[in-house]
């Protein structure tokens, strides 16, 4: 039996902000507290073009440019991925959607099913702090993030948790960067006033200390 078919409300839920705002590693933590699924579409993607799919081969062009893939890919693919067991009891979109389109499409997949939204938090962080983030941003393969300037490795270029190399990523190269930031400013604040309009938003300070924007997160969602 689903969550929903015991009384329990899912708690789905939207994560919005720009890149470099820490809302993935947000996102890990508080789906991992909470028991519920966490989806990033650009994970997805990344490994996708890994293992080099139609979707990967579709979605590599758009990405390196820091363009949108389109959304007659996009939208299918997240409405069957939340219909994943690991969702049951709600879910984390973390980078979906990006567009009023992609909003509305969520919207009708989720209440064609009889389920809803819980909120969309909005992590709000000033563009220039954004790039300045994700310049200093090194990846793991394993998914572990570090920055040089906040929360650089122990030792140089190596994962802690498990030694591997750490890399830059293609779309965090200064130039990608700033297309990236472009093509978020130019579709946020009209989902932020989408969500506004369904009161359905909780703004976050995403400037803040990591610890603080967690007790923030805990304090404004719904606890079990
Ligand atoms: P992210 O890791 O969320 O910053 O996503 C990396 C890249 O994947 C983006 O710059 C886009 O090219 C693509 N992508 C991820 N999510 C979406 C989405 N919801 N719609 C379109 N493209 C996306």
């Amino acid at each position: 039996m689903t969550a929903a078919g015991q009384g329990i409300v899912p708690l789905n839920l939207v994560f919005l902000g720009p890149p470099g705002a820490g809302k993935g590693t947000q996102a890990r933590r508080f789906a991992v507290c909470r028991g519920i699924g966490h989806i990033s579409t650009g994970d997805i993607l990344r490994e996708a073009r890994t293992a080099g799919t139609p979707l990967g081969r579709e979605a590599h062009g758009f990405m390196v440019r820091g363009e949108l893939v389109p959304d007659v890919v996009m939208c299918p693919l997240v409405a069957e991925r939340l219909k994943a067991p690991d969702c049951a009891k709600g879910f984390i979109l973390d980078g979906f959607p990006r567009t009023v389109p992609q909003g509305t499409a969520l919207e009708e997949s989720l209440s064609a099913r009889g389920a809803r939204l819980v909120a969309c938090v909005y992590f709000d962080m000033a563009v220039d702090v954004a790039v300045r983030r994700l310049a200093g941003r090194l990846t793991c393969a394993c998914g572990r993030m570090y920055n040089l300037d906040t929360a650089p490795p122990s030792k140089a270029g190596a994962c802690d948790a498990c030694g591997g190399a750490l890399f830059q990523r293609e779309d965090d190269r200064p130039e990608a960067i700033r297309r990236r930031l472009v093509v978020y400013e130019a579709n946020t604040r009209a989902l932020v006033e989408f969500y506004r309009g369904r009161n359905q938003l909780v703004r976050i300070d995403a400037g803040a200390e990591m610890s603080a924007v967690s007790e923030a997160l805990e304090r404004a969602l719904p606890r079990p």
